[in-house]
């Protein structure tokens, strides 16, 4: 993502709440991916503008969101909240930062889509529901609740944004990259499905078949383990379960790199391909190389610990398209 400026010149990030030179209140709005930078008088917020907010009510009460509401609104709740159908409860005080660290990728995420020319809102609206299971909340009923998505309610469970748990689920799965940020992406993709796969046969053609059993096939992933050879047609071995979790990761990759490539781009760390799709991911390619060699220097996991074969990068132009003509834009 690009930084933000605040009006005193200070770079911002669309995580920050007021800025560290002038003390301004900054407020991210993720449909429009634009920072607010707002002085604070005897009536409230302003922007530049005259324009008057006021706080998220998540943001006065939780601060788990850095999102204001106009005033003269009756809405109560950002853009980005007013898409939460279920809470973590509150009565759990660990549940604070867990909740912060959900909004936090939930609002990159939806910026993310809207730079494309997505709408969250669109077909129904995406809505979330951050739920507990027995696991972390001994009084709730469900025995085990897993993130997943189903008609257009994106479900995360909350424990995935507990660093220690979400380090040993991907110990005991035995996977290379697990993020709140890629579980949010990844749900998205299944959200957008049905507006962005418009050609049956040419997805079947990369995919495989969308209709395929899904119980059956996603059984046989968690008995059996990814086919053999799965490295060669799929980003991750989860990808190999079933041709609509092939596309949700395809689409949470494709918005992992153009997020970042973005990002490198404004800094000066990769040149700038423009809009050509396959020269992006040639961009990407080459910019990973030292993304992950720099975390290795610092002791750190490799940022981005996958390998791009060409039926990936087929698989992500086809994404890439698929967006496009969503947006209007191919
Ligand atoms: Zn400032
Ligand atoms: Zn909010
Ligand atoms: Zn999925």
């Amino acid at each position: 993502m690009t930084p933000y400026q605040c009006r005193c010149g200070q770079a911002l990030f669309c995580e920050n709440t007021r800025c560290s030179n002038c003390g301004r209140i900054q407020a991210f709005e993720p449909l429009r991916a634009a920072m607010l930078s707002l002085d604070t008088d005897d009536d409230g917020w302003v922007d530049g503008e005259g324009n008057r907010y006021r706080p998220c009510a998540n943001r006065a009460e939780w601060r788990v969101c850095n999102g204001v509401v106009e005033a003269d609104s009756n809405e109560t709740l950002c853009s980005g909240c007013r898409l939460n159908r279920t809470i973590p409860s509150m009565s759990r005080g660990e549940n604070v930062l867990r909740w912060k660290r959900l909004e936090a990728a939930k609002r990159r995420m939806i910026a993310g889509v809207s730079k494309l020319g997505l709408d969250v809102n669109s077909g129904g609206g995406m809505r979330f529901d951050f739920l507990e299971d027995k696991r972390s909340h001994p009084d709730v009923l469900e025995h085990f609740v897993t993130t997943g998505h189903k008609d257009g309610v994106i479900t995360i469970n909350v424990l995935e944004a507990d660093e220690i748990q979400r380090v040993q689920q991907r110990e005991l799965m035995g996977e290379r990259y697990r993020t709140v940020l890629g579980h949010i992406r990844h749900e998205a993709g299944h959200f957008f499905y049905p507006q962005l796969v418009t050609d049956p046969g040419g997805f079947t053609a990369l995919f495989g078949d969308p209709s395929a059993d899904y119980d059956q096939a996603l059984n046989r992933y968690y008995e059996e383990g990814p086919a053999d050879g799965w490295e060669q047609r799929h980003i991750s071995a989860y990808a190999s379960s079933h041709p609509l979790e092939d596309w949700a990761e395809c689409f949470a990759h494709f918005l992992h790199i153009e997020d970042t490539l973005e990002t490198a781009i404004c800094y000066g760390l990769s040149p700038d391909p423009a809009q050509d799709p396959r020269e992006r991911i040639n961009a990407w390619a080459r910019f990973v190389i030292p993304l992950n060699e720099l975390g290795r220097s610092l002791g750190q996991r490799d940022h981005y610990p996958f390998i791009l074969t060409p039926v990936v990068i087929d698989k992500l132009l086809y994404v890439q398209a698929a967006v496009a003509r969503a947006a209007g834009r191919s």
